[in-house]
């Protein structure tokens, strides 16, 4: 066990990074994925196939840089896989058009990029797209995605690696005995994650996501208003600052974290309840 000084100094330096840290919003623009990890905290591998509208990304995006087109320091475009998305250039497009000085970044596993065409690169290019892959443990040449990213103009970074054998830290939700909100805010790994879905921006994506769990495994995840901002209620950059540091009552069913290994999804419940 850590000592209590050890544990009192990582707790304030935690949260002085989450006061500090700039806002960020990320676009699940894809629901469903191409690779099905367990455990998943996007809840992927029981996602029906659904594509984000390119009206409610233009929707959100005019709204939130009518208030202020710096308000957010990175976009991130992530899914699912965005890289499924038909439209991802017009989306770019878009990001960019509305966030002009915006980091942008499109998450991906990188099993699709080998097969980008011409004007996917060009758009990146135009738009100052990053392309930030995650290393998975399975049959996959990452130099040669490295390569095709450099050689296209675009730049290439990797947004995650496992260390030891241990790949995802799960957060387990439990509806039937809560947690305390507050406690399971303050060991949260999913803090500064705003999520945008169905025209309504919720603290993360174990939220917003949550009615999957509810539909496949018939559970009873319910949200109260103070879990989300519909879009068309932010008038300023300060509700969504609040959104990010404080916990909204959906947190009392985030009751546990738990390192994992990487494994293809079984589908079953007990990889996230
Ligand atoms: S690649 Fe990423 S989005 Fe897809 S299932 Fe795995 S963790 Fe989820
Ligand atoms: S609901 Fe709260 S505790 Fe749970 S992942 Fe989201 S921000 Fe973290």
């Amino acid at each position: 066990m850590r000592n209590p000084v050890t544990r009192v100094t990582n707790l304030f330096n935690t949260l002085k990074l989450r006061y500090t840290m700039p806002l960020r919003l990320e676009l699940s623009i894809v629901d469903h994925c191409n690779l099905n990890c367990k455990g998943c905290t996007h809840f992927c591998p029981i996602a029906p196939e659904h594509f984000m509208p390119v009206s409610e990304v233009e929707e959100a995006l005019s709204h939130l840089s009518s208030i202020d087109n710096e308000m957010f320091e990175s976009i991130y475009l992530l899914g699912g896989e965005p890289l499924l998305h038909a439209n991802i250039t017009t989306i770019c497009h878009l990001t960019r058009q509305y966030f002009p000085k915006a980091t942008i970044k499109i998450l991906t596993n990188g099993l699709k990029v080998a097969n980008l065409d011409d004007r996917f690169w060009e758009t990146c290019r135009q738009s100052r797209i990053i392309i930030s892959a995650t290393i998975y443990p399975v049959n996959l040449d990452y130099a040669k995605i490295e390569t095709i990213c450099h050689d296209n103009g675009v730049k290439y970074e990797v947004f995650h690696q496992p260390k030891n054998g241990r790949f995802f830290t799960k957060h387990k939700i439990d509806d039937i005995n809560p947690g305390n909100k507050h406690l399971n805010f303050l060991r949260c790994h999913q803090i500064g994650c705003l999520t945008l879905r169905d025209g309504k921006i919720y603290p993360c994506a174990t939220s917003a996501y949550a009615n999957l769990i509810n539909d496949q495994f018939g559970r009873n995840f319910e949200h109260q208003p103070a879990d989300y901002i519909a879009v068309p209620d932010i008038k300023k950059t300060s509700q969504l600052q609040r959104l990010k540091l404080r916990p909204t009552p959906f947190c009392r069913y985030c009751t546990a974290l738990e390192a994992t290994e990487w494994e293809q999804s079984r589908r079953q419940p007990d990889e996230w309840l």
